[in-house]
């Protein structure tokens, strides 16, 4: 039966009661009639206000008065053939104002028959969702500016898509353009398109400066807007930029953080004179900015996390991961050769102790910095490397480094202040070279090879990497395997080295060196299996194997009754703090039955802080009897100047270092301290490692005791001793 209408209604009375109930309707009307040729026959005043033509020139014309050159001509043909056949249909469609502007359509089409079925008219209903679709749009935006930042675009890339999103999809032709600044309003940066024709200055002065105009991107919160740039006076000030970009109207849309700092604008020029919509300030506003305002905050976040990653927290330096992340996208590609130095000071450990972690981040970071300055000039990277230890890539190689006397001073002797004390250090410096063919990952594991080797040697010490270090490390594996079987065949010999009275060059005693010669490694030198058995847990043994045979000989000199020397024996600090030691070297002593005076034991100097009370109650229980005690490579920690004189050690050490740079001033003021320190403290004091008659001469004048060296004597085995001894040479210097 009557489906939609009263049976009453004629086509007239239809028409005249559809247009009253759309006259009602808050959404835009359009009733077209089929039979005249698909003309507008009523519009209700929501539609005039949208397009705002008026009613009367909208009346007999077609729906094509909305179409402009974007429109979709397919889609409006669908929208007629629907009115024609009359058929419900709704779709999108691209229209145009009478001024021109455009808006997304929603156009639903509602065909109205009567009782008969009979197709009279044509509603349709309209809507403005340029916004809606701009919000659809905004989401793919959005979405896509996640994909961006997590996917580590550059910054640069995110917000010149904002900006050309928005070029894209805003109702007239625009330039868009992101600035961003700094807390005093300084540009940090520029985004989009119309960067390329831009000069950082001309936003700054132009976008930015305010001092001298109204019109102003202004510090509030308010967007500005110039609807005619070129009719205000400050046409005059700019006219070389305005007519350049044809700038006409211009708008400043503020950006704010969170935090409600300005962090830069959101700019657009048009070249035309425009006046903004409520939607329009919408969409720039509420829609367009907050996506600015993340992506800022998302790059700031994701560079402090990027800090975090590649940043020692401790220092400032930039860390290890960072180091090999700089090398691997910024070094590698246009330096070429470089050389990697890998640098701990060698009382890290020390200050540690003294001063806590801090302590050990605060000298890390001074020598970092001492450095950054003797570099100053050349490209440099540095990085923390390890706890205790720091990592350079330089250019330079080291003999290339034209370092002033006064720059070496002050990396290397200068103190460090900590904590208001003055800390000495010295460095070991282990360095390796970039190459095509030695890529940095390997170049490290090189500079960290190169170190650990320096880390055997006292005092400052720099080594190369080379393959015959490689060697030498697979040598500590293969010393590792054999030192238990040598020891088990008795492969340890001592070698005895005089000690000479420096005054009138009589020898008055001897130091024993182990020496092994194993079947299998041929000759192996101590520097390499000393260590290799302190860490693995043997030295006792090979101390005590080496302290048999001494005692054997000195026996066997007794009961021959040939002139007796003392011996003096090296314990490394394990094997001395083993709480049996003494006992243990007691009964051996009682077993040979050799005087304990012709007896010395030497420990080297890096005795711990806390181990003092220990140490004194060995050396005091060993003086107890009659055993006297040595302080072996003395002056390589300064620190234990202060608790020398705790210990009642017989003799001290000069190291072999202190020695070798006996011509340097400052060295030579050190070995006078020592050589007085020793005499106050009533003590001993030899000088190893002399080589020369000048370094003779030297601590002859200083006043040292003895001396041991090649320039006397070299380590001779036991048979070239009792030689020696038995043409009872009084050796004249
Ligand atoms: P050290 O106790 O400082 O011994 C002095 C080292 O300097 C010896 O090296 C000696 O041969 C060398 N030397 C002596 N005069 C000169 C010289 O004029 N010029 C040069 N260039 N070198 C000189 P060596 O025999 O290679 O021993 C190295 C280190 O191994 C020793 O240093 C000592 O710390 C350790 N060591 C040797 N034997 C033993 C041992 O039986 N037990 C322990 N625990 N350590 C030992
Ligand atoms: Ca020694
Ligand atoms: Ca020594």
């Amino acid at each position: 039966m009557y489906k939609y209408y009263n049976q009453n209604f004629d086509k007239d009375e239809m028409f005249f009661w559809l247009c009253q109930m759309a006259r009602q309707f808050e959404s835009a009307v359009v009733i077209i009639n089929p039979a005249k040729g698909n003309v507008i026959e009523f519009v209700n005043h929501v539609f005039t206000h949208l397009t705002e033509y008026s009613e009367s020139e909208l009346i007999g014309e077609k729906l094509n008065i909305l179409h402009g050159p974007l429109t979709d001509i397919l889609n409006e043909d669908a929208i007629q053939e629907c009115i024609v056949n009359g058929q419900q249909f709704t779709t999108s469609s691209f229209h145009y104002r009478k001024d021109g502007s455009t808006f997304w359509n929603e156009v639903s089409i509602l065909p109205l028959k009567n009782l008969n079925g009979e197709f009279q008219y044509c509603l349709l209903m309209m809507k403005d969702v340029t916004y809606a679709t701009k919000l659809d749009s905004l989401l793919e935006l959005e979405r896509n500016i996640y994909f961006k930042l997590e996917n580590g675009y550059p910054l640069e890339n995110v917000l010149s898509e904002i900006c050309n999103h928005v070029e894209n999809t805003f109702r007239i032709q625009c330039h868009c353009t992101i600035v961003l600044i700094d807390e005093k309003r300084k540009v940090t940066g520029v985004y989009g398109g119309a960067t390329k024709t831009f000069e950082i200055s001309e936003y700054q002065a132009f976008f930015i400066d305010k001092d001298n105009r109204n019109f102003s991107l202004s510090l509030d919160r308010n967007a500005t807007f110039i609807k005619n740039i070129k009719k205000t006076v400050y046409y005059e000030q700019y006219k070389t930029l305005i007519d350049k970009e044809n700038i006409v109207s211009l708008w400043g849309q503020p950006i704010f953080n969170k935090e409600e700092g300005l962090i830069g604008y959101f700019s657009i020029y048009f070249e035309e004179e425009m006046e903004p919509q409520a939607t329009d300030y919408k969409f720039i506003n509420t829609n367009v900015t907050p996506i600015v305002t993340l992506a800022v905050k998302y790059y700031n976040q994701k560079s402090a996390i990027h800090s975090l990653a590649f940043f020692d927290s401790e220092t400032g330096l930039s860390n290890f991961e960072g180091f090999k992340n700089k090398m691997q996208t910024e070094w590698e590609a246009d330096l070429g050769d470089s050389y990697l130095y890998i640098i701990e000071p060698s009382e890290y450990q020390k200050i540690v102790d003294l001063y806590g972690r801090q302590g050990g981040d605060k000298i890390l970071l001074k020598m970092a910095k001492r450095i950054q300055n003797i570099f100053a000039e050349h490209k440099l990277f540095i990085a923390r490397y390890t706890n205790s230890a720091i990592i350079i890539a330089s250019q330079l190689k080291i003999s290339d480094l034209q370092f002033t006397q006064a720059e070496m001073d002050h990396l290397l002797f200068e103190p460090y202040c900590i904590n208001n004390k003055d800390v000495y250090i010295t460095l070991k410096v282990g360095t390796s070279k970039i190459c095509q063919e030695t890529p940095i990952n390997q170049a490290i594991r090189q500079a960290d090879t190169a170190l650990s080797i320096a880390l055997k040697s006292v005092g400052t010490v720099i080594k190369k990497f080379d393959a015959e270090q490689v060697e030498s490390v697979a040598n500590e594996m293969n010393v590792l395997a054999n030192i238990a079987k040598g020891l088990m065949k008795d492969e340890f010999m001592p070698m005895l080295q005089p000690k000479v009275d420096i005054k009138t060059g009589e020898i008055n005693s001897f130091e024993a060196l182990a020496r092994w010669i194993s079947p299998e490694l041929g000759f192996v030198s101590p520097a390499l299996f000393i260590p290799v058995a302190e860490n693995t847990g043997n030295i006792s043994k090979i101390d005590r194997a080496i302290f048999k045979k001494v005692l054997q000989w000195q026996k066997h000199r007794k009961e021959t009754n040939s002139p007796m020397y003392q011996v003096s024996v090296n314990i490394s600090p394990n094997h001395f703090y083993h709480p049996a030691f003494v006992e243990n070297v007691m009964e051996l002593i009682e077993k040979y039955g050799v005087e304990t005076k012709y007896i010395k034991f030497e420990i080297t100097e890096s005795i711990e802080l806390d181990n003092v009370m220990r140490a004194k109650k060995i050396i005091n229980d060993l003086m107890k009897y009659g055993i006297a005690t040595s302080i072996d490579d003395f002056g390589i920690g300064y620190s234990s100047l202060s608790y020398l004189q705790e210990l009642p050690f017989e003799e001290i050490k000069i190291d072999k270092s202190f020695v070798d740079n006996l011509a340097d001033p400052r060295m030579h003021a050190v070995i006078k301290t020592i050589i007085h320190l020793s005499r106050n403290l009533n003590m001993r004091c030899v000088a190893e490692g002399i080589e020369t008659e000048a370094q003779h001469k030297e601590l002859l004048q200083l006043g040292c005791n003895s001396g041991q060296g090649y320039y006397y004597f070299k380590p001779m085995p036991l048979h070239e001793v009792d030689e020696l001894l038995q043409k009872n040479t009084q050796t004249q210097f």
